[in-house]
């Protein structure tokens, strides 16, 4: 039984160096479910494409990610707010701050675990991004607490621990920002920064097209940016990805007679189809959605009303045609009905699903389009080589 996800490995690879094109030095996010297709094996990619550089949400993907694949430098996005281990004092990892609680806890739980002895001599050096708020207003300092930091950052430095800023990180929203105002925000950033004597030779940026991100390059040329992709690097357009669910067993049923977990009653005659997937995999779990204007209200008071039915469309489609379900999913099976009359397809066949790739988990991943590479990446990156995959 399966959930599939089918990836043109030669397409996703060739999308991947395209982005290269357009953010030199791109810093591939891997985070959650993987965008779908898991953490590990974005980072198998990252590796191959010779990224040596990487960021990850938590640092509990972090110690995950690390148990398996090396890189120069993890950087854990969300503060950190939660107890250490030993396993984290690792001097490639860095961390992002973006208030003075967030810098105060790191500091305080690194130097606790120090503490209790680990032999090191010297002090411990704790590599910081330092977050600065955008118009997203989610953490960051804010350019207020700018002439307070260079304070906070020394008295938050202990006999063991020895702060290091590796720059700094802002992250834009994704809509109704001009490439004005992301502009304006960077600049003061940069000169509030050299004003109370922090380092700004390095940002890290998101969401901006690959035009501005050139123009900053130019305005700033002292500054190394880099831009962090999360879902323009692994999905963009999902062209080569497609995802479907076998047809595990056809029914016949009449209506009135009862079916299913809820043993419901059917509304009509026709036949139960019972699909791989269900609510494990991110099937029937929407994220909730902000509507805007009349259209998508009205949309969403239809749904809401046929609900009331207990009518759910479903994301699956057989040609062409969006499906119902006929009770909700559950943990890895869905079940539709198919009205009489309607053409039936037969066990074992395949239905396209659509899924959101950041909710969705599949029982197995089949590569299509063969990679072939000039040679293994990581001898190539020890001769110094760029590394390109022939395509
Ligand atoms: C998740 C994340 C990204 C990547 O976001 P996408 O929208 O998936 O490209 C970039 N920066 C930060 C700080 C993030 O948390």
């Amino acid at each position: 039984m399966s959930l599939t996800l089918y990836l043109n490995r030669r397409d996703w690879f060739r999308h991947m160096e395209h982005m290269e094109e357009l953010y030199p030095g791109c810093v591939p996010v891997i985070k959650g479910n993987g965008y779908g297709f898991g953490n590990e094996v974005l980072a198998d990619a990252a590796r191959k494409s010779g990224k040596r550089e990487i960021a990850v949400g938590t640092v509990e993907e972090a110690r995950q990610l690390e148990a398996t694949h090396r890189f120069d430098q993890m950087i854990v996005l969300t503060p950190v707010m939660s107890e250490l281990m030993e396993a984290d004092l690792v001097s490639e990892r860095v961390y992002t701050v973006g208030s003075r609680d967030h810098l105060q806890f790191l500091v305080t739980a690194v130097d606790g675990l120090l503490s209790r002895g680990t032999g090191m001599e010297e002090p411990f050096r704790l590599k910081l991004l330092l977050k600065c708020q955008s118009p997203m207003k989610r953490y960051g300092f804010s350019l207020e607490d700018a002439g307070l930091l260079p304070e906070w950052i020394q008295r938050a430095e202990t006999d063991r621990v020895k702060i290091e800023i590796k720059g700094l990180s802002i992250h834009f929203p994704k809509e109704r920002t001009t490439s004005q105002a992301k502009e304006k925000c960077i600049g003061d950033w940069l000169e509030t920064m050299k004003r109370v004597g922090l380092p700004s030779g390095r940002m890290y940026v998101s969401h901006l097209s690959s035009e501005q991100y050139h123009q900053l390059t130019e305005k700033w040329p002292e500054v190394r940016f880099a831009m962090r992709l999360g879902t323009d690097l692994w999905l963009a357009d999902k062209s080569f990805v497609e995802t479907k669910s076998t047809v595990l067993d056809v029914q016949p049923i009449r209506r009135g007679e009862r079916f299913g977990y809820k043993q419901q009653r059917a509304c009509r005659n026709g036949h139960l189809v019972f699909l791989a997937g269900g609510t494990a995999n991110g099937v029937g779990l929407e994220a909730p959605i902000a509507s805007r204007g009349l259209k998508d209200r009205l949309k969403l008071t239809v749904f809401w009303v046929l609900s009331l039915f207990n009518r759910h469309l479903s994301p699956f489609t057989y040609r062409g045609k969006r499906l119902w379900f006929a009770e909700p999913p559950h943990m890895q099976t869905s079940v539709l009905l198919f009205p009489a009359g309607s053409p039936l397809p037969e066990v074992g066949e395949e239905l396209p699903v659509q899924l959101r790739m950041t909710t969705a988990s599949f029982d197995r991943r089949v590569e299509t389009g063969e990679v072939e590479e000039t040679m293994n990446a990581e001898e190539n990156e020890e001769k110094g080589n760029p590394v390109h995959l022939a395509l």
